[in-house]
């Protein structure tokens, strides 16, 4: 087999390593700098603590897989995980917690004071006004589960090589050859995986490759032993639940009748790796590059707290403490995946003891099999935009991130800084309107428009916004029912510039289009728009996209973000690379264009002034593209709608922007043209039955569940997943995308909510709003197939359930396959 080579012996290179082995691989060689009984990466000092329930589906998977096999390892002390509530808001938060552990199949238990205190006698009734348990939880003993994993791994076959830092990457046209290393000279390779944690950015450095990681000092402290717990635990063990006091940026775990305590309230300390110096020939608890001198002042605060929230801790001091080394990414989530740059370079860095082995196991899968079983396009390394990778934005984001690590985040919060890193240009004009600006992958995106709100007096009874629970009311104005309104009875204008736009051309376009493609690319005539998937081996939807024929050779795609660039390009590599002669470009043309959507029966009375040219429905028909002028203004408008509405998706370049929407919004005036932000396009959207890509549809999925399998060809073969949809055609789905309408008329869930069917879950929310046509609010979930529609089921929110009907589809207009295709 291929020889591997993985960078560094933490919890993340020795897991990965076993779980290669366990499927199968060989020669695989473990290169660590420091010594492998104790290596001295942020593993050799973690606390342990495992608290699985996560807002995402897949950290929490990554944690379900890390208990299981810590447990298999015996090196999981499960003494369950309790997470209080100081304030009312917390108290909410974990009821929300409460809803994903179910979402995600972990069993949480909502507790009041009494209760907790009964869990964890050692809390203050005065501080705890309720708080969530999980059983499942406990703490990892990762320091010794890497000792055992070396030892497995070794009798198995893998080399370790110890006190060997690797100070280089060999290459060789475009793909990894090997690793130098400082003393032992160069160990060749097919593969390396850098599983260098707090030190990933250097290690990325070696190939150009920016690791969007910053490494940030976080305090730890032992207290004296407590005179209460005396004789209790064996030493550095543990029976008290480890616990979570989140309102304060707290945590806390028994070590015998000591309790090491946490702290996340501290100023943040950014660190760079590369100043720590090497790693020593003998590592100790006192001598460890991911530990810092403790700063005590910083410490000060946490202190009191700690004695208020546990008085027990009033008769005793601080021991000993640390300011340890732990890696932030700008979005909090883990970096995995190949280097778009460099071939068999692969990156696992940015990972807790928590997600440890559940990341070692996608890695393992991805490795081997080409995909992991869960969908991983939230962690993959590739996620980013060029503008998050720059030194300055990763470390002012992961200084925030550090801050706000324990705080209760709305899904919709937008980051305050940096902003307006990417703007249309028509960004101008919506701040004059009064934009309300949400941030995606650095763009600016009109949620609403303040302007609009004149518009509320003259709202229909029939389109009045109901009012929201304050959760479900933040990010959120009554004015999107205005703009949902107009959309649907005048015309609308919405900019739709942060789509990502691939330009894919040159004699193998069609042909790789058509290798990667469920729809029939290489006859469509020019100017004609597909809607198509892209699917992994096994079927599983990893993106949806538009296809539009410019020309023979040339190809304009709407895309869904960076993984879809990274995916065409190297594919686009590979094919050129097997046939030249059929080469390939595909240039992210994003930057360079702008995009809106005008949609709304009025749509053709606002464009007929603007253009001379034929947009006629008989001469543009649905799905068909045309260069026309708009104005003078050279632009391609599309048949196309996600609202359900007719119209046109209009792109230009991003010079030509702000004329384009001067012309249009002055023609559109006397037809009341709007402009509208997302929230109104989110609610129509789900009316129309639209699947969006990352919330309805993910990996995990395949298109006969999503319900999308209208745009696969069936008589089409050759294509990345056309086996498994041969196969997957023969059977039933077990599972299908239902829509709910929500029978109160008014409780508006936001998205992750656990869907109750007969009392059981069956699934979860997968994305959500209020229907403003169909004056209820919709949910998006996959539910077992012997759901049907007018079956009724609950979501749970806040821990209430609320009543919802399974409802056929499309609630508004067309029908899926007309407006999409
Ligand atoms: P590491 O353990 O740092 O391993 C990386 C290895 O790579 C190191 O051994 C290093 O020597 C080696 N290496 C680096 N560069 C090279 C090179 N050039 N050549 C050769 N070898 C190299 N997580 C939790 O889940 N729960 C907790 O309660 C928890 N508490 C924490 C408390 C503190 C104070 C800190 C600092 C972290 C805590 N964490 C916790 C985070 C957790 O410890 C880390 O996320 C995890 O240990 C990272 O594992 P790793 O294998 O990626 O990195």
């Amino acid at each position: 087999s291929q020889r591997v080579v993985i960078i560094g012996a933490g919890i993340v290179g020795t897991n990965i390593a076993d779980e290669l082995i366990s499927r199968g691989w060989s020669n695989i060689t473990v290169v660590e700098q420091g010594p492998l009984s104790m290596p001295g990466g942020s593993t050799s000092h973690a606390p342990g603590l495992v608290f699985q329930i996560n807002p995402s589906k897949t950290m929490s998977a990554f944690a379900q897989y890390t208990v299981e096999k810590l447990l298999s390892l015996e090196c999981f002390n499960q003494v369950g995980g309790l997470e209080v509530a100081e304030t009312p808001e917390r108290l909410e938060e974990l009821k929300r917690k409460h809803g994903y552990g179910a979402s995600w199949g972990i069993k949480s238990h909502l507790l009041s004071a009494d209760e907790c205190c009964q869990i964890y006698p050692l809390l203050s009734k005065e501080v705890v006004r309720g708080g969530l348990f999980i059983p499942t939880d406990g703490l990892a003993l990762a320091a010794a589960a890497v000792q055992k994993l070396i030892e497995r791994t070794s009798k198995a076959g893998v080399r370790y090589i110890e006190k060997t830092p690797v100070t280089g990457i060999q290459q060789d046209s475009g793909r990894v050859t090997g690793v130098l290393t400082k003393n032992r000279g160069a160990i060749p390779a097919d593969l390396v995986i850098s599983c260098g944690g707090l030190w990933g950015v250097e290690l990325g450095a070696m190939i150009d490759l920016p690791i969007p990681l910053q490494p940030m000092e976080h305090q730890y402290v032992k207290t004296t032993a407590i005179p209460t717990r005396k004789g209790v635990n064996p030493p550095n063990w543990a029976s008290l639940p480890i616990l979570r006091h989140q309102d304060r940026d707290l945590y806390y775990r028994e070590h015998g009748d000591q309790m090491g305590i946490g702290f996340y309230g501290h100023r943040p300390m950014p660190v760079v790796a590369a100043s720590l110096g090497e790693t020593p020939e003998h590592v100790s608890d006192d001598n460890m590059p991911s530990r810092c001198a403790f700063t005590p002042k910083d410490f000060e605060p946490a202190w009191k707290l700690s004695r208020d929230l546990l008085p027990a801790l009033r008769e005793t001091e601080v021991a000993t403490g640390f300011n340890g080394i732990m890696s932030f990414t700008p979005d909090g989530g883990p970096l995995i995946g190949t280097a778009p740059n460099l071939d068999g370079f692969f990156v696992a860095e940015a990972v807790w003891v928590t997600h440890s082995a559940g990341v070692a196991r996608a890695v393992a899968q991805l490795l081997t099999t080409g995909r992991s079983e869960l969908d991983i396009a939230d962690c993959d390394l590739s996620r980013f935009e060029q503008v998050q990778l720059s030194p300055a934005y990763v470390k002012e984001t992961c200084q925030q991130g550090f801050v706000e690590v324990y705080d209760i985040i709305h899904p919709l919060q937008p980051r305050d800084s940096p902003r307006a890193l990417r703007t249309s240009p028509f960004y101008a004009r919506q701040r004059e309107l009064g934009a309300f600006f949400l941030e995606a992958g650095g763009w600016e995106r009109p949620q609403w428009y303040e302007a609009n709100s004149k518009l509320l007096a003259a709202v229909p009874d029939k389109w009045k916004p109901v009012p929201r629970d304050s959760w479900s009311a933040q990010f959120y104005s009554p004015i999107a029912a205005a703009e949902a309104w107009k959309t649907r009875t005048a015309a609308a204008l919405f900019d739709l510039t942060s789509i990502r736009h691939l330009e894919v051309s040159g004699p193998g376009a069609a042909s790789l289009l058509q290798a990667l493609t469920t729809n029939d690319i290489s006859s469509t005539p020019v100017g004609r728009v597909t809607f198509t998937l892209l699917l992994d081996l096994k079927g599983g939807i990893i993106s949806d996209i538009f296809v539009t024929r410019l020309s023979q050779d040339t190809f304009q795609l709407a895309v869904n973000g960076p993984l879809d660039f990274k995916y065409f390009s190297q594919e686009a590599k590979k094919q050129t690379k097997k046939s030249p002669e059929r080469w390939t470009q595909v240039r992210d043309i994003t930057g360079g264009t702008c995009c809106l959507g005008l949609w709304g029966h009025l749509a053709k009375e606002v464009m007929a002034p603007v253009t001379l040219d034929d947009v006629s429905e008989a001469s543009l028909p649905f799905s068909h593209a045309k260069k026309i002028h708009i104005s003078g203004i050279p632009a391609t408008i599309t048949r196309l709608s996600f609202v359900g509405e007719p119209g046109w998706e209009i792109c230009t370049s991003a010079d030509n922007g702000l004329r384009l929407w001067d012309a249009l919004m002055q023609s559109g005036q006397k037809h009341g043209l709007i402009a509208a932000g997302r929230s109104a396009f989110e609610a129509l959207r789900l009316e129309t039955g639209f699947r969006s890509f990352g919330a309805d549809m993910s990996s995990e999925y395949n298109p006969f569940e999503a319900g999308v399998n209208y745009v696969i060809d069936p008589s089409k073969t050759g294509y990345v997943g056309c086996e498994a949809i041969k196969k997957l055609s023969q059977t039933q789905p077990q599972k299908r995308l239902r829509c709910l309408t929500i029978d109160d008329g008014r409780s508006v869930v936001l998205g992750k909510e656990p869907v109750y069917v007969d009392g059981k879950v069956g699934g979860y929310v997968t994305s959500a709003a209020f229907g403003y046509t169909v004056g209820k609010p919709i949910a998006h979930t996959y539910l077992p197939a012997s759901v049907h529609d007018g079956d009724s089921v609950e979501i749970e929110y806040f821990g209430r359930r609320i009543k919802a009907t399974v409802t056929p589809e499309p609630l508004f207009g067309l029908s899926k396959r007309q407006t999409a295709n």
